[in-house]
């Protein structure tokens, strides 16, 4: 079995509260929120995991203030490689914050699944300013439904509930099994403190179509990983590589 080790690449961090990030926990915390994307290392293939967005836009279209760390084709650099020559996008959804750049990887097969695509172009207003579709109308989508290999150790798992198509990313390291868990939170959901665990053992992601179903997500995501990677967790920020 190869094993990969998952660069996570950062352009730009949020700040945000934790009840976006939480449900119904420490709202009115401020958080730095890392917009991650990663790339998978050791594949045959050039593979990103979600495409992050940029601090202007962050601004500009949902009112966050953000501070510009780097362009997307910096963070890239970082890692020696440039838009052309990703060869797939593994969109873990298509909130804004995920895909804004995905359109930069002019070469770039773009997985992303059936359910969260139909949902992108009409979402339920509820969640309806997190899609926006000017970022994914003329990506060259592949559609994938139910758990899917990408490659040998590198798989796709469904994760609905922050969004109704949201997938996590399995991926085989010499560690064991890390998962890109799709939906975004921060290590805190995986790992509540006492007082809370006693209640529910995972705090369900704070932006939500169905908590339930985001709270069995992430409880069974928690149950395959060895090594959990939550798209926002700041404890992230300045790791070179996982593992
Ligand atoms: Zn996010």
């Amino acid at each position: 079995m190869p094993n990969y080790r998952i660069r996570p690449l950062l352009p730009t961090r949020m700040e945000t509260d934790m009840g976006i990030l939480a449900f119904r926990y420490k709202y009115g915390t401020k958080i730095q929120s890392p917009a991650f994307f990663w790339y998978i290392e050791g594949a045959d293939k050039k593979i990103l995991v979600d495409t992050s967005a940029d601090a202007e836009m962050a601004t500009s279209y949902r009112g966050f203030p953000a501070e510009k760390l780097t362009t997307f084709e910096g963070a890239l650099a970082g890692v020696g490689l440039k838009p052309d020559d990703i060869d797939l996008v593994i969109q873990t959804h298509l909130h804004w914050d995920h895909c804004a750049n995905t359109a930069k990887c002019r070469n770039a097969k773009v997985l992303v699944t059936e359910e969260e695509l139909r949902f992108a172009f009409s979402p339920h207003p509820l969640t309806g300013l997190s899609y926006k579709k000017d970022l994914f109308t003329d990506l060259n989508f592949v559609l994938v439904n139910g758990r899917y290999e990408v490659a040998p150790g590198i798989e796709l798992i469904p994760a609905p509930g922050h969004s109704p198509g949201t997938q996590a990313v399995a991926i085989d390291t010499e560690k064991g099994k890390a998962i890109i868990t799709g939906f975004c939170c921060v290590l805190e959901n995986f790992y509540p403190p006492e007082e809370v665990k006693k209640l529910m053992p995972v705090i369900t992601p704070g932006t939500h179509l169905d908590a339930v179903q985001a709270y069995e997500s992430m409880l069974r995501i928690k149950g395959m990983a060895d090594i959990l990677i939550p798209m926002h967790e700041p404890s992230f920020v300045g790791v070179d590589s996982i593992p």
